[in-house]
């Protein structure tokens, strides 16, 4: 009998080239081959004779085996079995390569089906090659390959479905009684068969409608464990220890009181939920979720001031250089009568504010030291700041009381595992992530599942919609002319390049490479801008392989309307915040993804002016239209996030930088209107039996999970 975790290398009839083509799929057990589930189904029932096969088409034909002869090819281990199958209207040639053991099965005089694409040799006849067969009699009526629906499973080079079936089908045949992972209850309530049942059901259905109703079972299955994992993960988190931060409810008050403007209701709302988590001795592990430009940056910068009065640091991550360097500006001002030391500290930059608005730069190791003696409390930087890699030590912090990452979505459950790990004293930090994706609430169950959420749900009063618009080439000039007009006026202009695509698909380019075309479309923009059409105006470029100086020079120099045209690749795509720009033109905007187009329009629009943003596209495609017309017609970014996800479904929405969520998460998310029901299940059992005792099946299956998202 073979077991679930029998690995496929012990069983016979796998060999060696099957192993390796299965381990690229990540299959090495019977249990992972048996989870390879078909991606759709084919329809062999209806049974055609012979007489009417057609070429190059899929079909079954029931017959009985004339001839069968095996021959040894002119290459060695290479053997042919070769026979003719007829029925009442005709007979037609068959072969199959290295496959011997169907001697054992068929012989002269068997009935069989097979299934297959008709091929046509060099003169014109038709026959069979490798095709499914069967013998109708040994299984009594039911046949697995042939005459029926058939499943067609995700391939890989070199493995076909044909292949998958032929080795699925026999340890089908031979696998015991498979031990029910979903909970009784659970797979009562949603009306699922056994899982035995379903295995079954899923690979050989007698309909295509059977099929698609078993794979049901497994999605709500992967979402349920997901689930499980995220809400075992929160729990996990809960109990660990963390430093209690009181509020100080006159001081915050005070504090908000020198702000240039009150904050919104969702604002001061989001700031209480984190204020309390804070209060708490076990860490806050929240998402801060709101649309571009809703000013969730004054609610950390809040928090932080909040951890620094009771003695605590704070660690402010960054996704890139530039908003590194942008937050740290904007804290500068912020605690600039609070007497509180910021430090800014990226791969190329190190200083510090000691609160007294006087800045120094210093060294990275005189720095470090400053915050290891916990001399600063807020420390703004990169990733790098916490994330170990193997060649930097994170910073010592001497007491870190609070964590803060921009722009979560790019931001796995990993790493998020790794910040929130206790020191060795068993103290965790509290956790605050934000993000201005706008994830349909299903999705952020599942990427996010185990945060808390606060949601700026409004945008400060004093904005105006964006004006946006996909402008048609003739109209370029007409563009130029009304940013001209608007510079006139005050405002300034972002103008971002399109992202350059190798021109085929076998040009692989490294980074660098890449890089350097990016910088090519710049500067080849820059150039035009600057001499030709803006002669007159102050005219800036910015990109990745500038030197950290210039970019912050070159920001710097934006935000304080020293230049009116930024010229820019998708550097400035998170997070960059200069309210007097109004204009942001995006060429080739084809060729951005909806969520960073939507980035790059967040741009404007944040503060009293009317903004516009203008989509520029060399492609008038249709696609290429209903996807840039999206942008234009969706009124906040969840209606967009929600346009995306159908689009283009949700690998391409969140990205591949949605590192450590396992690909179960990634088709999960295929089938969103399960998630909630999958949510309450998980839910409910762990309220009922938190450490899964009745269930070691489930337990088991969370367990491999588990060490597959930490990595170990
Ligand atoms: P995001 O949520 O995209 O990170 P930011 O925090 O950068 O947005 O805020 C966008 C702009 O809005 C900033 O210039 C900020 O100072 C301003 N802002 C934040 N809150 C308010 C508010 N309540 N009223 C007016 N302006 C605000
Ligand atoms: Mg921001």
């Amino acid at each position: 009998m073979l077991e679930l975790s029998t690995p496929l290398s012990s069983i016979s009839g796998v060999g060696p080239r099957f192993l390796q083509k299965f381990k690229k799929l990540s299959i090495e057990t019977v249990r992972d081959l048996l989870w390879h589930l078909p991606a759709r189904y084919e329809d062999f029932s209806a049974i055609t004779n012979i007489a009417d096969l057609a070429p190059r088409e899929e079909c079954t034909v029931r017959g009985i085996v004339k001839k069968l002869e095996m021959r040894r090819a002119w290459r060695k281990r290479m053997f042919i079995l070769e026979g003719v199958v007829e029925d009442e209207t005709g007979a037609v040639r068959v072969v199959w390569f290295n496959q011997t053991y169907i001697r054992n099965v068929l012989g002269e005089g068997t009935p069989v089906n097979l299934s297959g694409k008709v091929s046509v040799s060099k003169d014109g006849e038709l026959y069979f090659s490798n095709p499914t067969y069967e013998v109708p009699s040994k299984y009594g009526k039911e046949t697995k390959h042939t005459g029926r629906v058939i499943p067609i499973y995700p391939e890989t080079k070199g493995l076909t479905s044909k292949g998958i079936r032929y080795i699925i089908q026999p340890i089908l045949e031979r696998i015991g009684n498979i031990e029910e992972t979903l909970p009784n209850e659970i797979a009562k309530r949603f009306g699922f068969p056994p899982l035995s049942e379903s295995i079954h059901t899923v690979h050989f259905p007698d309909s295509i409608e059977a099929g698609i109703a078993a794979r049901k079972r497994f999605a709500f299955e992967d979402l349920f464990l997901l689930q499980l994992f995220l809400l075992k993960e929160r729990m996990r988190v809960k109990k660990e220890r963390a430093h209690a931060v009181p509020t100080d409810i006159d001081g915050i008050k005070k504090f908000l009181g020198t702000l240039p403007f009150e904050l919104t209701q969702s604002q001061k709302k989001s700031l209480w939920e984190i204020l309390k988590d804070m209060e708490a001795p076990a860490p806050m592990n929240r998402l801060l979720q709101g649309d571009v430009g809703s000013g969730k940056t004054i609610i950390a910068a809040a928090a932080a001031r909040e951890a620094a009065r009771a003695g605590f640091q704070t660690a402010f991550m960054a996704p890139t250089e530039i908003l590194a360097h942008q937050h740290y500006e904007t804290m500068r001002k912020i605690f600039a009568r609070e007497n509180i030391g910021i430090a800014l500290l990226t791969g190329s930059d190190a200083r510090a504010s000691y609160g007294d608005g006087l800045e120094t730069t210093m060294k990275k190791s005189d720095l470090t030291r400053e915050v290891a003696k916990g001399a600063l409390s807020v420390v703004i930087g990169t990733h790098a700041l916490i994330a170990e890699s193997k060649t930097k030590k994170s910073v010592p912090f001497a007491l870190l009381g609070l964590v803060v990452v921009d722009e979560q979505h790019r931001f796995g459950v990993r790493q998020r595992a790794k910040i929130i790990e206790p020191d060795e004293h068993g103290y965790a930090p509290h956790f605050l992530s934000m993000s201005a994706t706008p994830i349909p609430r299903t999705l952020s169950l599942t990427l996010w599942g185990d945060l808390d959420i606060s949601l700026i749900s409004e945008l400060p009063k004093n904005r105006k919609p964006i004006i946006t618009k996909v402008v048609p080439p003739e109209d370029r000039m007409n563009a130029y002319a009304f940013i001209r007009s608007e510079i006139k006026k005050g405002r300034q202009a972002f103008v971002v390049c399109p992202r350059i695509e190798p021109a085929t698909n076998s040009e692989h380019l490294t980074t660098k490479e890449y890089e350097m075309l990016q910088i090519k479309s710049v500067t080849e923009e820059y150039e035009k801008l600057s001499k030709t059409i803006f002669p007159d105006l102050a005219v800036a470029m910015i990109h990745g392989k500038l030197k950290a100086a210039e970019k912050e020079k070159t920001m710097r120099e934006f935000s304080a309307n020293k230049t009116n045209i930024l010229i820019s690749t998708a550097v400035i795509e998170v997070g960059v915040d200069v309210p007097n720009a109004t204009i942001m033109m995006i060429e080739g905007a084809d060729r951005f993804g909806l969520a960073q187009l939507y980035q790059f329009k967040g741009r404007v629009g944040r503060g009293e002016h009317q903004s516009y943003c203008m989509l520029f596209s060399d492609s008038s495609s249709d696609t290429t239209r209903k996807r840039l017309l999206s942008i234009v017609e969706a009124k906040n970014g969840f209606e967009l996030a929600e346009r995306d996800l159908a689009l283009r479904g949700p690998g391409q929405f969140v990205g591949n930088e949605q590192t450590g969520m396992p690909d179960l998460a990634m088709n999960a998310l295929r089938h969103p209107e399960a998630t909630k029901d999958a949510r309450d299940a998980a839910a409910d059992i762990l309220s009922k039996d938190p450490s899964l005792k009745k269930y070691p099946a489930l337990k088991t299956r969370l367990a491999d999970l588990t060490r597959k998202v930490h990595g170990e």
